[in-house]
Order: structure tokens, then C-alpha cells, then sequence
């Protein structure tokens, strides 16, 4: 038995070699590798083996040989997915997909274009919009005002904003919202998820060309100086 068992080994391994070499690919290319010096010395020790007691033994033992490495694997494989299986189970539990940074959206249907006369003004400092404002808020970073016809909103510059973890983009819907009639009590604001659009790392947003601020704030001061 032991002769027809290494003699299915054997050519379920050769078989297995030349059916990855038909693959055509660098990993079935790799496996065929293993698998052809590993064959030989499996029929080497089958010819060597006693030779099978009976029909019986020599059917059975090929094909034990034969399914033997298809078997191994199968159990490993099964083993590896439950195990991944179990393992991704636990993650879904560990890691929220869309984790909720700050809510700052207003409901969707505030959050679009203002039909209506808008101004936006931007001031450089939380001190200059605490004056245009006059709204008694510590984390204060931009206010609106409207009328039937118009709206108005007020924001800090954008390098404030983004001191403080926001953006003139963030709050500029935020207003519109207001404009567009969403209440100061914020009823149902929406959140800004990690890895949305509406948020990029520095190294990804657009800017100016240094020289080109540089130019502008020249011209500032000389206006100032005026
Ligand atoms: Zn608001």
C-alpha cells in the first residue's frame, strides 16, 4: 500500500507541476519549480517500496497518494479563511468605517445655492469678526445675517480657519445653510466624516506661488500707509 500511495503522491505532483506550468504566470511558474524536484524522489522511493499486497491496497494507496496533498490543503485553506473570517469580523466591530469629526453641514435641504442677493465679507481676525458679529460665541469663526432678499456672511481668512480645524469652504455652507432659512438652533446638522472630499492634508491643496502673496501684501501696506 505504501508503494501505491507514493506512487499517487508522486503523480499528483507531476500532474500538478505541468498544470502550472500551463498557467503561464510567475507564481504557477514558481510553484512548478517546487513541485517537479519534489516528485522525483517521491517516485524514487515508490519504486523502492515493497511492492502492494493486494489489487485492493494498490487502488486505495494511489489514491490516497493521489488526493493526499489536495486534502492537506483544502484543510489549510478552509483554516486560513475561517480564521480571516473571524479576524475581519472582530474589525468591523474595532474600526467605524466613517468615524464623524465635527457637524458642520446643515440639513440637505439647506445645503445648496442661495437663491438671493449674497455678499460674503472676510475679516483677518476673530477680534474684527467678534466686532461685526456681535455674537457671544468662544469658537466663533464666521456669522451670517438675511433678509427676504439678501444674505450676508462674515468670515474669518482662511489661514484662521484652518488653525482651528475648519475652512472658509466649511463655513461658507454652514452660512448658506442660514441664508437659505436653517435655524440658529441647528436642527439636524450633519457631519464632516474622516476622508471626506470636503477635507485634504495641506500637501494636496492648491496655493499661491510665494512671491505672488509677497506682491499682494506689498501692495496692502502701501495702501495702508496711505
Ligand atoms: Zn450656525
Amino acid at each position: 500500500m505504501k508503494r501505491a500511495f507514493l506512487f499517487g503522491l508522486g503523480t499528483f505532483l507531476i500532474l500538478s507541476a505541468l498544470w502550472s506550468l500551463l498557467q503561464f504566470s510567475a507564481l504557477s511558474a514558481v510553484l512548478a519549480l517546487i513541485l517537479m524536484p519534489i516528485s522525483v524522489p517521491v517516485i524514487r522511493a515508490a519504486q523502492r517500496a515493497p511492492s502492494n499486497r493486494s489489487r485492493l491496497h494498490a487502488v486505495v494507496g494511489w489514491i490516497l497518494g493521489f488526493l493526499a496533498v489536495g486534502i492537506c490543503e483544502f484543510a489549510v485553506l478552509g483554516g486560513a479563511v475561517f480564521v480571516s473570517s473571524l479576524s475581519s469580523a472582530q474589525n468591523v466591530k474595532v474600526v467605524p468605517t466613517t468615524p464623524v469629526t465635527y457637524n458642520i453641514f446643515p440639513p440637505v435641504e439647506y445645503d445648496h445655492d442661495y437663491e438671493g442677493d449674497l455678499t460674503i465679507k472676510m475679516v483677518d481676525s476673530i477680534a474684527e469678526l467678534y466686532a461685526v458679529c456681535k455674537i457671544n460665541n468662544p469658537s466663533l469663526l464666521a456669522c451670517s445675517s438675511h433678509n427676504a432678499k439678501s444674505c450676508l456672511i462674515i468670515m474669518v481668512k482662511d489661514e484662521v480657519m484652518r488653525k482651528n480645524g475648519y475652512s472658509t469652504g466649511l463655513l461658507f455652507r454652514h452660512e448658506r445653510g442660514h441664508c437659505n432659512g436653517w435655524g440658529a438652533d441647528h436642527a439636524g446638522q450633519r457631519p464632516l466624516l474622516v476622508g471626506s472630499p470636503y477635507w485634504a492634508p495641506p500637501d494636496q491643496r492648491v496655493s499661491l506661488p510665494p512671491e505672488w502673496e509677497q506682491e499682494a501684501m506689498t501692495i496692502r501696506a502701501k495702501n495702508q500707509q496711505r
